[in-house]
């Protein structure tokens, strides 16, 4: 199960590896950080270690047990500037909405298309705890709503139409079968 806040001192993180579907954390809703610390810390160099590994450009915290509000980010455009983002808010200021195929490190071998609004503000805590505020209507902005979905226990098989359904069925089973 998910490892709540209070729990930190049971947490190492170099064993925490990416969980896959169907597993329950994935589906909990996340708790606030309360205080952006050096395991707090020590949890995002994890992240980016695992998102690399697995070639990602994001990773939430639930996806490695850790029921916290707290994703990391890999700009595709900039591939240079990672983001940690702590109990992140997200803001849609463009509504138009547009489609396009997305992948999670939680569902090796599945694609779904997600309609999503083009343009985001984010507001949260980096890993020294400052406030950032960005806004973005480039590939990162659907980047943070898929990981902010995460913080509330949705993965974009939610957001499956029959199309996809039907192309991801066999990659489905085989996940719920482990
Ligand atoms: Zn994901």
């Amino acid at each position: 199960m998910g490892v709540s806040y209070h729990a930190l001192m049971t947490i190492d993180p170099g064993n925490l590896g990416i969980l896959t579907h169907p597993h329950p954390t994935l589906r909990m809703p996340a708790q606030p950080v309360e205080e952006v610390d050096d395991l707090v810390r020590a949890v995002a160099v994890r992240m980016f270690q695992l998102m690399e590994e697995a070639a990602g450009i994001g990773l939430a915290a639930p996806q490695i047990g850790l029921s916290w509000r707290m994703f990391v980010t890999r700009d595709p455009e900039d591939e240079t500037k990672n983001s940690v983002w702590i109990n992140p808010e997200l803001e849609v200021i463009e509504d138009s909405k547009e489609s396009d195929e997305e992948g999670c490190l939680s569902l090796p071998g599945i694609l779904v298309n997600v309609n999503r609004p083009l343009g985001i503000r984010i507001r949260g805590l980096n890993e020294r705890g400052e406030p950032v505020d960005e806004v973005s209507n480039e590939h990162i902005a659907r980047v943070w709503q898929h990981e902010h979905d995460h913080l509330d226990g949705r993965l974009i098989i939610d957001r499956m139409s029959s199309m996809d359904r039907l192309r991801n069925r066999r990659a489905l089973r085989d996940l719920k079968r482990g």
